[in-house]
């Protein structure tokens, strides 16, 4: 019998977005890492990824990468976080190159390198405004990058990057981006060599991409959203890609009670379960379905949207979802399944639960 809730996982509408979006980058000289994370790295994804032609596969967690390296599929894995002190010898051990930021990591980095007797690729990040990761001053990270190529014996300056829309909600523009190539090419002009890679940041890149904008020196993206659960592309930047599958991923949840009650809670407040103040709009009496599926599974039950454009979520707690029915066409019954859409953050917490079951259509 299936298990619920689901996760239903379309594999061949992964790998079109794969295709899809390694060709767009591609065709303008772009490589594109696979970002793995947002879907817990599940094996079976990650493969459609490589299949649709990604060149890396990248991922912040290093648990994610080192499961991959098991599976023998000779593509260079990246790590998306400056390492910690305490995961460095595994970092150099299981993955290709990392995204660093910190002179103090470059430092341990290459001694274990050393110590492995290994040559380990690093690629500097430049925060040019977003202000997650990155070094803030360009003579800051000048002066890095000529460290690592004289002085870090054991590491091979790869490139520069930057994280955009990650903290600060900025957006990547032809600005800020040719901040970074500036960088670039500074950094190249004393190291005397190009840098192998320029990389531009992540999906909130590609409209850049797509109206031929991007300044011609990104050579790299790494994306996630844009292949997996691709809503925030179209729906937050207006940016539709013809082809893109936006429901590779299905959520699958069981109607367990059905009831009709006011929706306007009776008697004195307090807050909700985590301890949130909600406002309730009274619509009067409407018939409602509970689903076995709660905020411990998704994340944030409203970034869930059910593929019945006539239910409305109403809200939920740690192990319950409330649904309005009321105006739906369907007779809905317990035990019936509800379908989701869901987002990049229900995508991450169902991916990673060990509650919600996952299926896959080949
Ligand atoms: C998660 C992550 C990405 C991928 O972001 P998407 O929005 O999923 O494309 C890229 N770079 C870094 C550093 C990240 O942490």
């Amino acid at each position: 019998m299936t298990r619920y809730p689901l996760l239903e996982i379309d594999l061949r509408k992964l790998y079109i977005n794969s295709k899809i979006i390694n060709k767009l980058c591609n065709d303008r000289g772009i490589s594109v890492a696979g970002v793995i994370k947002g879907f817990g790295g599940i094996r079976e994804g990650v493969k459609e990824l490589i299949n649709g032609g990604c060149a890396q596969i990248a991922s912040s967690r290093i648990e994610q990468l080192i499961d991959i390296k098991k599976m023998d599929m000779d593509i260079p894995l990246l790590l998306l976080r400056n390492p910690m002190e305490s995961e460095i010898e595994s970092v150099i051990k299981f993955t290709h190159m990392s995204l660093v930021s910190d002179i103090e990591t470059i430092v341990f980095l290459n001694r274990e390198a050393k110590k492995q007797g290994i040559e380990y690729r690093v690629i500097l990040m430049y925060d040019v405004g977003d202000l997650r990761e990155g070094f803030f001053d360009k003579a800051e990270l000048l002066n890095t990058a000529l460290f690592v190529e004289r002085e870090m014996e054991n590491l091979i300056l790869e490139g520069v990057g930057t994280s955009l829309t990650c903290y600060g909600s900025v957006i990547p523009t032809v600005k800020n981006l040719g901040q970074l190539c500036h960088a670039a090419e500074l950094i190249e002009e004393r190291i005397g060599r190009r840098l192998n890679i320029i990389s531009g940041g992540s999906t909130t890149s590609l409209p850049l991409v797509v109206d031929g904008t991007i300044p011609e020196k990104i050579n790299h993206l790494r994306i996630g959203e844009a292949i997996s659960c691709a809503k925030y592309l179209e729906d937050e930047q207006g940016c539709k890609i013809e082809g893109i599958h936006k429901d590779a991923f299905t959520l699958k949840a069981q109607i367990i009670e059905i009831n009709t009650k006011p929706t306007y809670p009776i008697g004195e407040r307090l807050l909700n379960s985590f301890g949130d103040e909600v406002e309730y709009v009274d619509l009067g009496i409407r018939k409602r379905a509970i689903v076995a599926m709660g905020n411990q599974d998704v994340g944030d039950c409203f970034k869930i949207y059910p593929r019945d454009p006539y239910i409305r979520v109403m809200g939920g707690s740690s192990d319950h979802i409330i649904l309005d029915i009321h105006d739906s066409p369907i007779d809905y019954k317990v035990g019936d399944i509800v379908e989701f859409d869901i987002e990049y953050q229900p995508m991450l917490f169902t991916s990673l639960s060990d509650y919600v079951h996952k299926s896959f259509i080949p």
